[in-house]
């Protein structure tokens, strides 16, 4: 079983996305986590997204297409989970291609609902959870970042619902309840 997480930043995408590898034996795919982990090996590649990322911009459809494709190539176990992608239509063509040609189908688009204002505060909490616990802080995690990376969802991200609802893939769900009832929904979804 292939499934996206779909939703805005902060949404808790990889909250449900850990829960499944967990429950499920899936794979997160996680474009942003590949990402920050290129920035981190500073490859050639993580250095050319750095101030795109932190600025809360979206890197190249290119870049993080080649990055599932690679991922695409290995183990599948309990079938991949794709968070934080696809993000543009583009992606979102490339990933009906890929998939096909592995004769891999996408079996849900879970769209996780929430209001932009806790989202805002959940940012700015994690940022401030993680300064607390000595942890590293995400540069795109402040009110600033957050509210340009709000923006580009609407305004590249946000017609994915309406592909997938017109392909028969969306489900629809409040990402705002409690983070066991947001399981339960996913549960019930995937069956
Ligand atoms: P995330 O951890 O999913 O919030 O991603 C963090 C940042 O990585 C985003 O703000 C973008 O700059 C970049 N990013 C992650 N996934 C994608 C994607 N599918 N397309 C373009 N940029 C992405």
């Amino acid at each position: 079983m292939n499934i996206i997480l779909l939703g805005p930043p902060g949404a808790g995408k990889g909250t449900q996305a850990a829960k499944l590898v967990d429950g499920r034996d899936m794979i997160q795919l996680s474009t942003g986590d590949m990402l920050r982990a290129a920035r981190t090996s500073g490859t050639e590649m993580g250095q050319k997204v750095a101030a795109v990322m932190d600025a809360g911009g979206l890197v190249t459809d290119e870049i993080v297409i080649g990055l599932i494709r690679e991922k695409l190539e290995g183990d599948k176990k309990g079938g991949f989970i794709f968070d934080g992608f696809p993000r543009t239509l583009p992606q979102a063509d490339a990933l009906g291609d890929l998939l096909a040609e592995k004769g891999e189908t996408l079996d849900a688009v879970i769209e996780m609902q929430v209001d932009d204002e806790t989202l805002v505060k959940r940012v700015v909490n994690r940022a401030k959870e993680a300064a607390a616990a000595g942890q590293p802080v995400r540069a795109d995690d402040n009110e600033d970042s957050m509210r340009f990376r709000l923006m580009e969802y609407y305004k590249k991200t946000a017609p994915l619902i309406g592909y997938y609802y017109a392909k028969g893939d969306l489900t629809s769900i409040d990402g705002l309840a409690p983070i066991d009832e947001v399981s339960a929904s996913i549960d019930k979804i995937l069956g």
